[in-house]
């Protein structure tokens, strides 16, 4: 890439689909969004695709645009080129990469998951800059991921690789809906940490609300119920970190994610409970952080893919 080459970045969720265009710096330069038609069929999704893409095409920078990278929610199969996202049932292996490198001029398209997406963009601008192995975390409605293994994203041959979400972290727990039992987003993401808080006897506030901020502002409050349900997630959260760590040595565990927001009711049982997980030799130095990049991070991280993968690539383009 040179100075003067951008990327085009799609970042495809189930409540948006966001599209921009991205120069070698990170800096967005254009942006368009539609809502996503999460429950229409396949082809309506696509439509929303197109209008995005049809902003990006229609804007005068446009010809600068050397490759597109797309964080999709997921599973992704990068090497067939589909997307199967759980909250986007009209797609089942949908061959997303097809339609959209027919729409931007057969252009390179590289496509990730969202979890590595969010990895890539923590790895360029965020907390794991400047570390060669890290695993970064997204907890909120579910729970995602992704590595940096060697000073590169390792997104794996389909695109899902630090799906930490869904290791066992309990044997016999509760099943999950991707078909496990005891996964870590069944005990951590945030809408499990409001269910458990509720189940417990948790009361809201008269204002009724029991999202998981709320239950995070009744923990920081010294709600004893609302506490322990934050402390089960992080001492789930804990284990999976550790055993990623003892697996591939990650030296850094940047955690994202809506839930990440609960701040110190999240992250000081997080720590503790991490010292009772790690404890070989070559973990006890672990770094846990929360994630710096924020909204555009999806962007961010496809823009870097984008950018990593191609063949113009020059020193200082994320690798
Ligand atoms: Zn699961």
């Amino acid at each position: 890439m040179t100075q003067n080459e951008l990327v085009a970045a799609l970042d495809i969720g189930g409540t948006k689909i966001a599209g921009a265009l991205v120069d070698s710096a990170g800096r967005i330069l254009v942006r368009a969004q539609r809502p996503t038609p999460a429950r229409e069929d396949g082809d309506t999704v696509m439509r929303a695709v197109e209008q995005v893409l049809g902003e990006l095409t229609g804007s005068s920078l446009w010809s600068r645009v050397r490759a597109v990278g797309i964080g999709s929610a997921g599973p992704v199969d990068a090497s067939r080129g589909t997307v199967s996202p759980v909250n986007i049932p009209g797609w089942r292996g949908y061959p997303l990469v097809d339609r959209v490198r027919g729409l931007s001029g057969r252009l390179p398209v590289e496509l990730i998951g969202d979890g590595v997406a969010i990895t890539a963009a923590e790895h360029w601008q965020g907390a794991a800059q400047g570390y060669d192995n890290a695993l970064c975390m997204v907890v909120s409605t579910g729970v995602g991921g992704g590595l940096v293994l060697g000073g590169k994203l390792h997104p794996g041959p389909t695109g899902n690789a630090g799906h930490i979400g869904h290791i066992s972290v309990d044997l016999d727990g509760d099943p999950c809906p991707c078909g496990g039992r005891g996964c870590v987003e069944r005990i951590a993401s945030g809408p499990n940490i409001a269910r458990r808080a509720l189940e417990q006897g948790w009361q809201p506030g008269p204002d009724g609300d029991t999202t998981t901020a709320a239950v995070a502002a009744a923990a920081r409050a010294g709600d004893p119920v609302a506490l322990a349900s934050f402390e089960r997630a992080a001492q789930a959260l804990a284990a999976s970190i550790a055993a990623t760590a003892s697996l591939v040595e990650i030296e850094i565990a940047v955690i994202g994610g809506g839930v990440a927001k609960a701040g110190d009711v999240l992250f000081t049982p997080l720590r503790r409970t991490l010292r009772d997980y790690a404890t070989l030799s070559f973990v006890q130095n672990l770094t846990v952080t929360p994630a710096m990049t924020g909204t555009d991070a999806g962007l961010v991280g496809a823009a870097a893919a984008a950018l990593g993968s191609g063949t113009r690539m020059k020193a200082g383009a994320p690798a």
